[in-house]
């Protein structure tokens, strides 16, 4: 969960200054440059002293530890891909006990380590829902104009249950809604004041451009968006109740602070008892919907098939031209046995049985072969009747240019 307030005064006072110059000189970009492998930053929300969202037994720290290392293991098998975390244990990344200089720490890994892409986990929660209850009337008396006077007061009872919302929801820096991008300037205008931050930019032209509609970050925004959509896309398919996509430009400072494409994933509300299960019990779920995600992202941004991304970018060899003839027969059985091909045990068969015969060791061996088939197809679409027949260890074999190829 990420708390408002908390990263917004961050994004003011603490992380702005050196955002802009982070954004454009560091990260590695949507693709990386030459034969490098393409990098994936892995952020599970909070850790250590920050526990996060509370569930009834478990933290949000905790849970999103859970799903990043098995998506970060999964991830780390696809071909030219290469996984960092900015946390693999239940610590505040960077080894501080400071939330706010740990967020700081998070950016900076990520684009140290050249990212290309930054995924980070998080848990939603809600606030308890307030209930006020009649629960009867006492009666006072009060003075009014030196009169005692009667009066019924009611009586209520205050209680507090868990909120029942549940679904997921993927942030990323958003640039594209003017309301959010007048609130951003607003809220940081004390910020576009300061002396020394007015000096940082007066070289390089408006800070204002250069923080909210720098073109590369616009080119990120279309990325984030791209794999967010598809994360939900994922989530939806195995039946998580979709709490769509969100831009935001303010309060989420790391996805800012990365220049590559960033998203931020709420996973589900931990407050909630029954999605608390649900985080603790499918983690390999949600994995694997991020990760199904993030294949069709890298695809997508290399241009490739997600078979091809799976196999390391290899486009598959075009088959030489094969003159070759090809036919197919159906194996019935294998015995030392001598039996003539109208022998009453293929009479049940509607086409020609042939006899092969085999030398293996000191022994002969006769293969009882069933009809010729111009494709495997063909062939195979007789093979359950024939099994069903009695020939229960019947199987095709493949023959080019008359010459058995396979056993
Ligand atoms: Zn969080």
């Amino acid at each position: 969960m990420m708390r408002f307030w908390n990263y917004f005064f961050l994004c003011v006072f603490a992380g702005m200054l050196s955002l802009p110059a982070v954004a454009q000189n560091e990260g590695g970009g949507v693709l990386p440059q030459g034969n490098k492998p393409f990098v994936v930053i892995i952020d599970p929300g909070h850790g250590g002293v920050d526990p996060g969202a509370k569930g009834k037994y478990s933290t949000e720290s905790q849970v999103a530890l859970g799903i990043g290392l098995k998506l970060g293991k999964m991830i780390s098998e696809i071909p030219d891909v290469k996984v960092y975390y900015t946390r693999t244990t239940d610590a505040l990344p960077g080894g501080g006990t400071n939330i706010n200089a740990a967020l700081r720490w998070r950016a900076n890994f990520a684009n140290r380590m050249g990212g290309n892409v930054f995924i980070s986990i998080h848990c939603n929660s809600t606030k308890l829902i307030r209930h006020r209850e009649l629960i009867g009337h006492k009666t006072e008396y009060v003075r009014v104009h030196h009169k005692r006077v009667k009066r019924r007061v009611p009586q209520y009872r205050y209680y507090t249950t868990q909120s029942l919302q549940q679904g997921t929801e993927v942030y990323v820096w958003g640039v594209s809604k003017d309301d959010d991008k007048n609130l951003a300037l607003r809220e940081n205008a004390p910020l576009l004041n300061d002396p020394e931050y007015k000096a940082m930019f007066d070289s390089s032209g408006s800070a204002i451009n250069t923080i909210f509609w720098n073109t590369v970050q616009r080119e990120y925004t279309k990325q984030s968006l791209a794999l967010a959509a598809d994360v939900e896309n994922q989530f939806v398919k195995i039946g998580r109740v979709d709490r769509q996509v969100k831009q935001r430009q303010v309060g989420i400072w790391v996805l800012h602070a990365t220049a590559m494409p960033s998203i931020l994933i709420e996973t589900g509300f931990i407050n909630n008892p029954v999605e608390e299960d649900y985080l603790n019990t499918h983690q390999e779920e949600l994995s694997t919907c991020i990760y199904n995600a993030f294949v069709n992202y890298l695809a997508g941004v290399k241009g490739e098939t997600t078979a091809q991304v799976l196999a390391g970018g290899t486009t598959p060899v075009v088959a030489q031209k094969d003159n070759s003839h090809y036919s197919y027969k159906i194996q019935l059985l294998v015995s030392s046995n001598r039996y003539s091909v109208d022998d009453a045990k293929f009479s049940k068969l509607d086409g020609k049985i042939s006899r092969e015969k085999d030398k293996e060791n000191d022994s002969t061996l006769y293969r009882y072969m069933f009809g010729s088939f111009g494709t495997n197809d063909d062939a195979s679409r007789q093979l359950d009747m024939i099994r069903l027949m009695g020939f229960k260890d019947a199987f095709v074999v493949t023959f080019r240019n008359g010459k058995r190829i396979d056993q």
